[in-house]
């Protein structure tokens, strides 16, 4: 077993990425081009947490339902690269009419609920497209693909058990609280606080709020 870092990791600490809202803003425009010097860092990065291959346009499905484990999953955003091997070597879309790969692409991205706004692009090298397609969660509630709901762990994608869904999704609307802010009891001995403990860091330039709602009894801190 992989390990549970999408749930463990929401346990205690919420990473808000305060860009949020100017990425979504840059992301509107459709089936723009990535850089090859992009394409290249995403597949040298391999697959994990956030980033997946697939070899076809055939795996699209499957695609998306890793991109809604991806955005379910505490790092809140996911790319999935089309045109690429699970080993990492390009071998590009078979079908060469990216207009209507990109059609079949946002008509399938309307299975997600809530709504996921799909960021699709293509990166050509030689003959071969890849076509990478982003998303970032945009609401505190559970995405669903197709009617079901996925979390990502590690590099594999499974479906969210209804009591895991029920704890996720109290989880990010305690995380649109204010730490610093509002009345907060501890579930466990039942102390209140008016804030829980936070910083900011900056990891690759994107500077995060990290919120420790832990108290020392180890039990945790929830909006009273
Ligand atoms: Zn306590």
């Amino acid at each position: 077993m992989v390990g549970l870092p999408a749930l463990s990791l929401g346990r205690r600490r919420s990473r808000t990425c305060l860009h949020s809202r100017s990425r979504r803003r840059l992301s509107r425009a459709s089936l723009r081009v990535v850089d090859p010097t992009e394409l290249d860092r995403l597949i040298a990065l391999g697959e994990a947490q956030s980033v997946e291959f697939k070899k076809s346009l055939a795996q699209l499905d499957d695609g998306l339902c890793s991109l809604c484990g991806m955005v379910n999953a505490d790092a809140s955003h996911g790319t999935i690269l089309f045109g690429v091997t699970d080993k990492g070597v390009t071998v590009g879309v078979e079908d060469a009419n990216l207009d209507r790969s990109q059609k079949k692409i946002s008509t399938k991205g309307k299975k997600f609920d809530p709504p996921l706004r799909l960021d699709i692009r293509v990166c050509r090298r030689d003959d071969k497209a890849v076509i990478v397609v982003r998303a970032e969660r945009g609401s505190p509630d559970i995405h669903e693909y197709d009617g079901r709901a996925y979390v990502r762990e590690g590099a594999a994608t499974r479906r969210l058990r209804v009591e895991e869904r029920r704890q996720l999704t109290r989880r990010r609307r305690r995380d649109e609280h204010s730490p610093q802010f509002g009345q907060w009891v501890c579930d466990r001995c039942g102390a209140l606080s008016t804030s829980v403990k936070w910083r900011l860091s900056s990891r690759a330039g994107v500077v995060s709020k990290d919120v420790d709602y832990g108290h020392e009894c180890g039990g945790e801190f929830w909006p009273a």
